[in-house]
């Protein structure tokens, strides 16, 4: 390949082009791989083959039927309900796919409406907005609520659409240590004296930026620790509840109900509909009076088309069913049971020696592989074995903390998690991921 970068710098910095290219492009069978399913337990991947030395890879018509370690398919309402498909079908043929158009023209249907009364009371805020999508929530939002002369303190493991969120809204950001409420309060303390701007710099206002559950750790935040330091300092927080919304707490209302919190002690609670809920799209739950600011100011509500009323649609069934409201007692099932395995998961992967991360009762947890060159390796062994796992690393990582990342769903039985233990046991053996001796068995 040539190195003429036209007499410019080049587009990718050596690092990145290092990264991607050359050690990327090796293992991309491992990445994105095409797959002709829903998102369920079990998965169809479709088979690709290289005649080039994996430079380029085809797409075959065969498919391998794998355990699915990898969606973030929390309480298995994406791959068909039978509360939530007939009614998702009917507001496809009701709505259409799309409103074709933005929520202040024509893009606001009865559906929307519904479901921000829902999201709003279910997350126990006054009022609520949604997006499109996750992803934009957080990019387009951040800048609506803090700008030049404002000041983010954001947690150092924070998920790119807030980086990119905080970074495009113009205020000044501080990163703080990840999930130390005593560094947050050391930044906060070097900001203020007695409540009074210290350092010069009369912030209009400090927002603090932090998750639920962190998506490549599968740890819960400090929050009621975090909650005590902001209020204590006159700071705003703002929630990303992604991972945790439905996953997590009593009836699924996320790390405030785990943790103890009152939601009015978080000013503004952000989430997706993509992970427990099986859909798209995002929201943001807060004041009424925050709610109508961003619903005329936001440039994601002004100008882009608002959530596909079917996905919409799914949403509201699958909260109703997580709330009971379908006269069935399935979402505390599910709620049990995505505990139930994700624990039992998570201490058998502990007792085979393997280094894991991740709070008990968080559906997320990251076997550590630590060198880059065991990913691959992990990756393609555990789909010969019809397992299919995720593989992360740099720059979603640190480069030295390259892992597995599996997620449980409340659509795998007990057969399925056994099996993808087996698998994972043997793997592990295989590569060297094993850090520890392994537990003797006990009989
Ligand atoms: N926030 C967090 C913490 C996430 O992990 C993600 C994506 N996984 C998003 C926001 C973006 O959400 P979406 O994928 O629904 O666009």
């Amino acid at each position: 390949e040539s190195d003429d970068h036209k007499g410019y710098a080049p587009i990718c910095p050596a690092f990145e082009d290092f990264y991607t290219r050359r050690i990327y492009h090796r293992i991309q069978d491992c990445f994105g791989r095409p797959i002709a399913s829903a998102p369920d337990a079990w998965i169809d991947v479709v088979e690709r083959y290289s005649n080039d030395n994996n430079k380029t890879l085809h797409r075959t018509t065969q498919t391998t039927r794998c355990l699915n370690l990898g969606s973030y398919n929390y309480l298995g309402f994406a791959a068909g309900d039978e509360y939530c498909t007939p009614r998702v079908i009917e507001s496809l043929n009701k709505y259409s796919p799309t409103t074709c158009s933005a929520r202040v023209d024509a893009g606001t249907t009865k559906l929307h409406s519904e479901l921000e009364e829902l999201i709003a009371r279910f997350v126990g805020k006054p009022a609520a907005v949604t997006f499109g999508m996750g992803y934009v929530t957080n990019s387009s939002i951040i800048p609506a609520l803090v700008g030049e002369g404002g000041l983010i303190i954001s947690d150092s493991l924070n998920h790119n659409s807030i980086v990119n969120g905080a970074r495009a809204s113009g205020a000044a950001v501080l990163v703080f240590e990840h999930n130390s409420p005593s560094q947050l309060e050391d930044l906060l303390r070097e900001q203020m004296v007695m409540g009074q701007p210290c350092t010069g710099k009369p912030w209009k206002k400090i927002m603090v930026i932090l998750e639920g559950i962190y998506s490549m750790e599968g740890e819960f935040c400090k929050l009621p620790e975090i909650v005590a330091t902001c209020k204590k300092y006159k700071a705003y927080i703002y929630l990303d509840e992604a991972h945790s919304i439905g996953a997590v707490g009593k009836s699924g209302r996320g790390v405030c109900e785990l943790l103890g919190v009152d939601p009015a002690d978080v000013d503004i609670m952000m989430g997706t509909f993509t992970k427990s809920f099986g859909s798209c799209g995002g929201y943001i739950a807060a004041s009424e009076e925050i709610i109508q600011y961003l619903k005329y100011t936001c440039p994601a509500h002004l100008y882009a088309t608002s959530m596909s009323p079917p996905a919409v649609q799914q949403v509201l069934s699958a909260i109703k069913v997580v709330l009971a409201e379908d006269g069935s007692n399935r979402g505390a099932k599910k709620l049990a049971q995505i505990r139930e395995s994700s624990n039992y998961f998570r201490s058998e992967l502990k007792k085979m020696g393997f280094v894991v991360l991740g709070d008990n009762d968080s559906p997320i947890m990251s076997i550590m592989l630590y060198n880059l060159a065991k990913l691959p390796a992990f990756s393609r062994e555990c789909l010969r074995r019809n397992v299919a796992v995720v593989i992360v690393a740099y720059p979603a990582t640190p480069v030295l903390l390259a892992r597995a990342r599996i997620c449980i769903s409340a659509s795998h039985t007990r057969e399925d998690l056994i099996k993808g233990l087996k698998v994972i046991s043997e793997v592990g053996g295989l590569v060297g991921a094993k850090c520890f001796p392994a537990e003797p068995e006990k009989i």
